[in-house]
């Protein structure tokens, strides 16, 4: 579905950093909407270490990559910020009034003042497995997400991988798919162990089968999967039958579309000045680790520095004539009022 939003500012990516820009945007009255091609906010802590303890961020000395973005989420609660998951952000275009129009590869469309790239390492994208000729499958019979659980009813489905994806939707699509197989190349899951001991039950009961080994090749036409033939771990080939293959086996981050927006790079990062944070393109601000400027770390706490300076920056574009005066949460009525605690 097409549809136009407008409003002050569009973040590129829900990690931390972009999630506490929320806030500081928030405080200077900026009204905000956020991209992520994840399914959830929180980005790198969320994807890559959610139960990891991080020591460096100050005031908490101990805080796992999912609490703290539980914390920056309910931080942030106070100014409404809208989420738009499972959306990869593909172009952005310049208006003739300096405003800019941001879209996904979903369809939506966002009309903005201000672009806040908070994008990280780039977009976080499926790993593909080695197997010859898969691309011809991809989007018509191979899949490497679960958008709707609807499109896999009726359907024999071999899923491959360890992870918690591959086990949950084992278990999740079992029910509606004709047929349901998992493949792993060892016996030993990375995934909760509930959903390991569900799935040992439903191959009991006859109900899945699961398969020791790898994917090798691919059958069918058309980009209509027909079969696979696995090598087991004893390298003997079989065939097994399926109409549907989907491949968990984790994400990797890539720049993506960011490199086409005629922004100035310098070894996949962008260049910002260290004031405001601001790219070569007026009105476009890069934080966290996607930016680069002399002496920067890639740290989550200089992402959070990084957006309180941007925040005053992008309050002037989008409100030329208020006065913006510095104040403390501890002791503005004005800011409490906005945080709700006043
Ligand atoms: P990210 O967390 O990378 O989030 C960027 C988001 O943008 C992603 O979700 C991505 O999908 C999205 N995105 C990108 N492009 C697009 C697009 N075109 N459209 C839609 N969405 C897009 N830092 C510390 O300070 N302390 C630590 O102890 C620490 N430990 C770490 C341990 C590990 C294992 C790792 C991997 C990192 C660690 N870091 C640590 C680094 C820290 O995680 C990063 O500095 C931080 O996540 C950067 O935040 P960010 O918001 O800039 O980007």
């Amino acid at each position: 579905a097409e549809e136009t939003i407008t409003t002050d500012v569009v973040i590129i990516g829900a990690g931390p950093v972009g999630l506490f820009a929320v806030f500081e945007l928030g405080l200077l009255d900026l009204k905000v909407h956020l991209v992520d091609i994840l399914d959830r906010p929180g980005g790198q802590c969320a994807e890559l270490y959610p139960e990891k303890p991080i020591y460096d961020i100050p005031g908490l000395p101990l805080v796992t990559g999912q609490e703290l973005t539980d914390r920056l989420m309910e931080q942030a609660a106070p100014f409404n910020p809208q989420f738009h998951f499972n959306e990869q952000v593909e172009q952005v275009e310049r208006q003739e009034d300096g405003s800019w129009l941001v879209k996904t590869d979903g369809g939506i469309t966002f009309h903005a003042k201000v672009i806040v790239i908070a994008a990280g390492g780039g977009s976080f994208q499926p790993k593909r497995p080695p197997i010859p000729g898969i691309e011809e499958y991809e989007g018509k019979s191979v899949f490497y997400a679960v958008k709707k659980m609807e499109t896999f009813r009726g359907k024999n489905v071999l899923i491959s991988g360890g992870g918690d994806s591959a086990l949950d939707w084992t278990i999740n699509l079992q029910p509606i798919a004709a047929s349901m197989q998992l493949i792993h190349r060892r016996d030993g899951f990375r995934a909760a162990p509930a959903s390991v001991n569900e799935m040992h039950r439903l191959v009991q009961e006859e109900k899945m089968k699961f398969h020791l080994g790898q994917v090798t090749k691919l059958h069918g036409a058309n980009g209509q999967l027909e079969g696979v033939t696995i090598k087991g771990n004893d390298n003997a080939e079989f065939d097994v039958a399926c109409d549907t293959l989907l491949p968990f086996f984790g994400l990797t981050m890539k720049l993506g579309p960011i490199a086409n927006w005629g922004l100035n790079l310098h070894e996949n990062l962008i260049p910002v000045d260290t004031e405001k944070f601001a790219t070569n393109a007026p009105g476009i601000f890069a934080v966290g680790d996607i930016n680069t400027y002399p002496g920067k770390l890639k740290l989550i706490l200089s992402g959070f520095h990084e957006v309180a300076l941007m925040a005053q920056a992008a309050a002037r574009i989008v409100n030329p004539d208020a006065k913006i005066t510095f104040q403390y949460t501890t002791s503005s009525t004005s800011l409490q009022k906005k945080l709700g605690v006043a």
